[in-house]
């Protein structure tokens, strides 16, 4: 593909050819189109209990929560925040609410209450769906709640219960027409900088990004594939990469709801999968972890693996196809500002001489790399952040107008606040992140965040959080502290507190004393030197 050069730019196209993307549909009519010949066929199967949930029950009770979300009084683009693990109920409540016409919003089961809470008023949600163990999280946030399990929950409402009243219910007349450009869902991240914000997608967004990743999908490939669903489907990975991807294509999902090793290869062999999308700490783990040899490999079926989320080391990708052979490792490079997958590899091949390559840049989307001082765009095998068009790119954060022009400029293009380059066989290379966000097996973590607890910390009079490398979780959150004058704290004791206020995966692992953090002089935290002390230290020691 030449460079194309519009007003003196260079910008890159797909090597494949583009796709269509239908018009006037709603994501649940897209990803249920031909279900009814699929109807017996087991949709969603939890990888432990093998509880079951065919297409025929996906297609009917997607619309039945519909009805009964509205009988509730749900309007179109109300935000509904579902606080749930992976079960295999997830898709039908997050393809209900879009049907319904409101906005799904996923939020990380894991979370403390302060932390939902934030999500919730960020969204101005009005209602919320969990299981009766993660009720007691939610109950004090003062909005109407659905458990979805059988467990009788005082003061919430029970899913079952609504879908059977949905079908006692007469004609709906409340049904107010969904288009293509409503929202239908509004995952969370933190962006470029600052704090975790609504992302907000529409179901344009979101058939534009399947049409472009599915784009390889041959028809012999329909009804065949058992994907593993690992990944959190409250990220955008989780419920279009592999939820609705699969729907859409007739698969079936094996539902994982939390991970070991061990259980995550009794999976793989119980169930057959033959795709797995995972993240790189996975991949380590199958590398290194002796639990690995007690399984006999020969039994799997797995095809391929997919790897996004965080970068893969080559040597790491080396080691995997070296245990695994045969088993294809596709990377895949995407954000949740441009609807989950970017970049991929249509098929990589062992031996593939690209091994650090992200991948390839899918139909339809064009990517420029900018100089972040000048803004100009740069030739092939020139680093510049990477910057992409296309009908994928978010309509902006909700209520944050700022930081939406910081992010998608005036011509459309989205900002990633990843640094890479595109070679001469189309290759893509992601070498550095210049954004803030902090990476840690994949989730992410917004120091912005994390420094507003630790600066309400009574004895913390400063404090500036950045990424540290690590082998196992890729990232992990580091912290300086200037402590006031005469505090006793110790490095512990700072961990300690941020862990008491935030979800696992946010832990503080690494803490430093300093005098003081380095500042531009409009105020901002050099993060670059912060780092760069931090490095120093840890490396004096
Ligand atoms: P999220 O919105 O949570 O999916 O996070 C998106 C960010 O994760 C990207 O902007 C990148 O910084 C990082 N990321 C995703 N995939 C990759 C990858 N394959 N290699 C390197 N970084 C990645």
């Amino acid at each position: 593909i030449e460079n194309h050069v519009e007003e003196n730019e260079h910008i890159f196209r797909s090597q494949y050819s583009p796709v269509p993307i239908p018009e006037n549909v709603t994501l649940p009519e897209f990803v249920l189109q031909n279900a009814e010949f699929y109807g017996d066929k087991v949709a969603f199967v939890d990888a432990e209990s093998g509880k079951e949930v065919t297409y025929n029950e996906v297609s009917r009770d997607i619309y039945r929560f519909a009805k009964a979300l509205r009988s509730l009084g749900l309007r179109k683009g109300n935000v509904v925040i579902v606080v749930l693990p992976n079960v295999v109920e997830y898709a039908i409540v997050a393809l209900g609410i879009m049907a319904s016409g409101g906005v799904f919003s996923g939020a990380n089961p894991t979370s403390h209450t302060s932390e939902i809470k934030k999500q919730v008023d960020s969204a101005d949600a009005k209602l919320i769906i969990t299981n009766s163990t993660t009720y007691e999280k939610v109950k004090s946030l003062g909005l109407p709640v659905i458990v979805l399990d059988d467990e009788f929950v005082e003061d919430a409402m029970n899913w079952k219960k609504l879908l059977e009243a949905a079908d006692r219910a007469g004609d709906d007349q409340m049904k107010e027409p969904i288009h293509q450009n409503d929202l239908c869902a509004m995952p969370f991240s933190s962006g470029t900088t600052g704090m975790s914000k609504g992302v907000m997608l529409t179901h344009r967004n979101l058939v534009a990004n399947l049409c472009s990743t599915l784009f390889a999908v041959v028809p012999e490939m329909i009804g065949k594939v058992t994907t593993l669903g690992l990944i959190p489907f409250f990220h955008i990975y989780g419920i279009t990469g592999i939820c609705c991807a699969t729907i859409r294509n007739k698969g079936k999902v094996v539902v994982m709801g939390r991970f070991d090793l061990k259980s995550f290869l009794n999976a793989l062999i119980k169930h057959e999968v033959t795709f797995a999308p995972i993240v790189p700490p996975i991949i380590l783990g199958l590398v290194k972890n002796p639990i690995v040899d007690e399984f006999d490999l020969s039994k799997l079926k797995l095809q391929a693996v997919m790897t996004a989320a965080a970068p893969l080391a080559p040597e790491l990708l080396t080691s995997f196809e070296h245990k695994f052979p045969g088993v294809l490792v596709q990377e895949a490079y995407g954000l949740t500002e441009h609807s989950c997958i970017t970049l991929t590899f249509a098929q990589k091949k062992s031996g593939n001489t690209h091994k650090n390559s992200v991948g390839f840049i899918l139909p339809n989307l064009e990517v420029k790399f900018i100089d972040p001082e000048t803004g100009k765009s740069l030739p092939r095998n020139t680093p510049g952040e990477l910057c992409v068009r296309s009908q994928c790119v978010m309509q902006g954060y909700y209520k944050q107008v700022d930081e939406t022009s910081q992010t998608i400029d005036k011509n459309g293009w989205l900002h990633t606040g990843d640094v890479g380059f595109i070679d001469d066989e189309e290759n893509v290379f992601i070498v550095d992140r210049i954004k803030e966000l902090i990476k840690y097996k994949g989730f992410q973590v917004a120091p912005a965040e994390l420094e507003a607890i630790l600066l309400s910390h009574s004895l913390v009079e400063d404090a500036a959080v950045v990424p540290l490398s690590d082998e196992e979780a890729g990232e992990i959150p580091a912290a300086s502290v200037v402590l006031s004058k005469g505090a006793k704290e110790s490095e512990e004791d700072i961990m300690k507190f941020v862990a008491s206020n935030v979800a696992h995966y946010k832990k503080v692992r690494v803490v430093h004393f300093v005098e003081s953090i380095p500042k531009s002089p409009s105020g901002k935290i050099m993060r670059r030197l912060v780092k760069e002390k931090m490095v120093e230290k840890i490396k004096e020691n």
